[in-house]
């Protein structure tokens, strides 16, 4: 049994985690509109996604995108050595994305008619029967439940904690991609088929291949990601990375383009004296970014009658590369909590917070250790990874014909 379809959802953020909301509370019976900030389709936030279960949870559904159509397969681990020969290897079964493919993947699977784009929200007011949600327009939202999916810099866990406040890691993750044809031969024939981590004493770098920019995944016409984590002390250290010092209250991404030039220099001088194809990958990226890591945990995902999920609530650093896999079960999971329980919202959403928070600060706790260890010299060469939502592992998918890759 659902939601009576007079049950009122608003999302305020309109990426994965809002769009997971949307679709999972309106197969619950609820009628959800979503507000993103953006004026334009979210296509080129971040880079490579590694796939769990509860990201594709909704796109595996029957009548779906097999996954093996939006993802590329690794089937090995390796870890190379300062030479760039092959130091470990061992079999896994991740599959990775893009985060282009699964937001035109979700968006198709919810329509246009209630996603608003150029909706930023400025306030929110709640009371026993009700939220009234803003917008920087002036217009209003009248709603029965007030899904906060607005990330990092939410302005939903602003209002609602304005002491809580993110920590910054220490270092930040150069990200870049290029294309597989860019590559030559022994680089693509080295990194194609798997994901290949090069550890340094202060930070450490992966590759792994993704779809490409129209989501084909044949090997040899994707995309190669890469991610470079690199420590930096904050403040001044941290200001020259950006050619918009100052811009923003704290700095969360340096997107292709804002990067500093002297420190695109800097970092393709320094990946020259890495392992050659490791080198090469960087190099050839013409327009790398950078993502600053953060901490962030909020004290309570739900408050009356408004919640927090995703990045909102947690942010993770990507080691457990679970962000997306949270934000999307974040989603299902409040969802299933609502089904049936309108007259008893405050009881649903008081046992989903619980849950979900414990979640949270599993997954943030797992992420911070393996990034002190990756950052500092302490992970061994050749450990397994520590991806996962739940456990170290999860995020492991067996082919599609194995059957089961979408249900947990
Ligand atoms: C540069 C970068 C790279 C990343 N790489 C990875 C990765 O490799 N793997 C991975 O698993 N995760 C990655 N993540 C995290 C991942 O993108 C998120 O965990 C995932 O998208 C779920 O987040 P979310 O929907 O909760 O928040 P977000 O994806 O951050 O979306 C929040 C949305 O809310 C909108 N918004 C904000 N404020 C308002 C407002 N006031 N009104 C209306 N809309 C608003 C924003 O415009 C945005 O679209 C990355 C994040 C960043 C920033």
């Amino acid at each position: 049994m659902g939601a009576p379809a007079t049950f009122r959802v608003v999302v305020v953020g309109g990426s994965l985690g809002g769009l997971n909301a949307a679709l999972w509370l309106r197969a619950a019976g609820c009628a959800v509109t979503v507000f993103e900030r953006a004026a334009v389709p979210l296509e080129d936030r971040g880079a490579g996604i590694v796939l769990h279960p509860a990201t594709i949870r909704y796109l595996g559904l029957p009548g779906g995108q097999p996954v093996e159509e939006i993802s590329a397969p690794a089937t090995w681990l390796r870890y190379l050595d300062p030479a760039g020969h092959i130091a470990h290897e061992s079999a896994c079964a991740y599959r990775f994305t893009a985060y282009n493919v699964l937001y035109r993947g979700l968006l198709r699977c919810l329509g246009s008619d209630h996603y608003h784009l150029g909706a930023e929200c400025v306030g929110f007011e709640q009371d026993a029967t009700g939220v009234t949600v803003r917008f920087a327009d002036g217009r209003a939202e009248r709603c029965d439940l007030l899904v906060c999916a607005d990330g990092i810099a939410s302005l939903g866990r602003r209002l609602l904690f304005p002491a809580c406040t993110p920590h910054y890691a220490g270092y930040i993750a150069w990200r870049g991609v290029v294309s597989e044809e860019e590559l030559s031969e022994a680089t693509f024939a080295l990194l194609h088929g798997g994901i290949t981590y090069f550890l340094l004493p202060d930070g450490h770098i992966l590759v792994y291949p993704i779809p490409n920019r129209d989501g084909v995944v044949e090997p040899g016409r994707r995309l190669m990601n890469w991610l470079w984590y690199r420590n930096v002390a904050p403040g001044a250290a941290l200001a020259t990375l950006s050619e918009r010092r100052g811009s923003e209250r704290w700095l969360i991404s340096i997107p292709a383009g804002a990067v500093a030039e002297q420190a695109v220099r800097q970092l393709r001088h320094d990946a020259s004296a890495l392992p050659r194809p490791l080198a090469e990958t960087i190099i050839r990226t013409q327009q790398p970014f950078i993502q600053v890591i953060y901490d962030i945990a909020a004290p309570r995902m739900a408050v009356g009658r408004v919640v927090l999920i995703g990045d909102a609530a947690f942010t993770v650093r990507p080691h457990v590369a679970a962000g997306t896999a949270k934000a999307a079960e974040d989603a299902w999971t409040l969802a299933q909590a609502l089904r049936g329980q309108v007259d008893c919202l405050a009881t649903a959403l008081t046992h989903w917070d619980a849950q979900q928070r414990a979640l949270g600060e599993r997954v943030l706790a797992r992420a911070r250790t393996a990034g002190e260890q990756l950052q500092h010299g302490r992970w061994p060469v050749g450990r397994p990874l520590p991806f996962g939502l739940y456990t170290e592992g999860d995020s492991a998918l067996a082919d599609a014909s194995g059957g089961s890759w979408h249900e947990r």
